[in-house]
């Protein structure tokens, strides 16, 4: 199975908007050689960077980031959404954490690397821009400016952490066996997506059950059109049962789903003793689920690309959306909706950007679990926008707007990697409570 260097994902259209998102809501860590670098192209008030403080921050032993203006944004965006260090020394410049976003580069075996995308961009959530294949050069030299110096081997992650008995671990052409047959489940549009799901979960199961003696190469190949012809068996049309999760999976679900919500800018991370009681505060009640939902901020990206769904304002009465009001139908099973989040999918599935070293350490089966259960964040997320317009049916924008907020933490907030977060995906699972949020809020 030979693979070229470097596999894109064809699927997925970019181009930078300026929507100066990114600039406002990363805190962007540089290296020293970067550091150094800033530092020698001699900033003044004169260029309009603000000298109140410095414009670089240390916030460790020999770890920085650049400072931010008191509006959150980068102390080298300007005015018009611009970067000040791209405008006067050109875009190689800036640092390599700036020029790489919205892309995610990963191992995909010896000397071969995979990109993905973070969908926390709205241009990336919108597949807009020239076409990624098209942008191959480019990605060629980015991707060896990521790993310069330091590339090495790895192993592929893990199927499972504990694995079904002969199913071979740390060979990268099995491995890739197993994303051809969840990109190619996740792909085929002849039912419903959350069917499509259903399915991929249900032939885990029976990769996580197996007891072959070995099964590698083209037995692999055998094994897996097997259990997958079983599950298409087992699913066949989009008449799915419709089971409401039970009280606890709801609670790790609400949980979750506020983890996902977090917006943590610059200006919240200086909040203080408040901030932090009002968002222990804001824990409690997503662990209640009774009540009005505490209030959520989307990125000013999010809003302005996507249009102002109010979210940060629960002053006013007819903003206010009850935990019980996100329960009922909001005709969420829709081809556009689909299509959006089939090419998420996908893309992070082509990009290796759902287990392994992109997320956690996790295995691929607790990987795509956790990936499965961005589709009823995501809806959750996008029910909750539409009911604070008084909407009961989701626009496209909604369901943009949530899954550029939710992707944005997806395998990057810390709080999402701790054991306690894991184990929460890994335990719906086996509740058979996955399926059941996923049906339910696909409604
Ligand atoms: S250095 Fe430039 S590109 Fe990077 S965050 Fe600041 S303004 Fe944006």
């Amino acid at each position: 199975m030979s693979k070229p260097p470097l596999q894109l994902p064809v699927i997925q259209n970019w181009g930078c908007h300026n929507c100066g998102g990114c600039c406002r809501e990363h805190l962007i860590e540089i290296t020293e050689d970067e550091k150094r670098r800033i530092e020698k192209q001699g900033w003044t008030a004169a260029d309009g960077v603000s000298m109140a403080r410095p414009v670089i921050q240390q916030i460790a032993r020999n770890r920085y980031r650049l400072a931010h203006q008191d509006d959150g944004a980068c102390v080298f965006l300007d005015e018009r959404g611009l970067c000040r260090i791209h405008a006067k020394f050109g875009e190689p410049a800036k640092p390599l954490a700036c020029r790489v976003y919205p892309y995610a580069v990963h191992p995909a075996g010896p000397q071969e690397l995979t990109v993905s995308l973070r969908f926390s961009c709205p241009s990336v959530v919108q597949n807009l821009g020239p076409s990624i294949a098209s942008q191959t050069a480019a990605l060629g030299q980015l991707s060896r400016e990521i790993v310069a110096g330091k590339h090495r081997d790895h192993d592929p992650p893990l199927i499972h952490d504990v694995p079904p008995h002969g199913i071979q671990q740390g060979h990268w052409p099995d491995f890739h066996r197993f994303l051809t047959a969840l990109d190619d489940g996740v792909a085929d549009d002849s039912v419903d997506l959350v069917v499509r799901l259903m399915r991929i979960l249900a032939w885990l199961e029976l990769v996580e059950q197996s007891q072959f003696k070995t099964i590698r190469g083209a037995k692999l190949d055998d094994f897996l059109s097997l259990v997958t012809g079983a599950a298409v068996k087992a699913q066949p049309d989009n008449d799915l049962p419709i089971h409401r999760p039970n009280r606890m999976s709801r609670i790790m679900f609400r949980l979750l789903a506020a983890q996902y919500a977090r917006h943590d800018t610059e200006a919240l991370v200086r909040g203080g003793i408040r901030t932090r009681v009002s968002l222990l505060n804001a824990a409690l009640r997503f662990t209640t689920g009774l009540g009005h939902v505490p209030t959520l901020h989307e990125s000013a990206s999010v809003s302005r690309v996507f249009g102002d769904s109010s979210a940060g304002d629960l002053t006013k009465a007819s903003h206010a959306v009850r935990f019980s009001d996100l329960e009922s139908h909001y005709g969420g099973r829709r081809r556009d909706i689909d299509e959006l989040l089939t090419r998420y999918l996908r893309v992070k599935i082509q990009g290796i950007h759902f287990c392994g070293p992109a997320q956690f350490q996790t295995s691929l089966l607790d990987g795509f679990r956790g990936l499965t259960l961005m589709y009823p964040i995501v809806m959750w997320l996008a029910r909750l926008r539409a009911a604070r317009r008084g909407a009961k049916q989701l626009d496209l924008a909604d369901v943009q707007a949530s899954l550029a907020t939710a992707d944005h933490n997806y395998g990057y907030s810390p709080a999402l990697g701790t054991r306690s977060a894991l184990n929460r995906v890994s335990l719906l699972s086996p509740m058979k409570q996955l399926t059941s949020l996923l049906s339910w809020y696909s409604q």
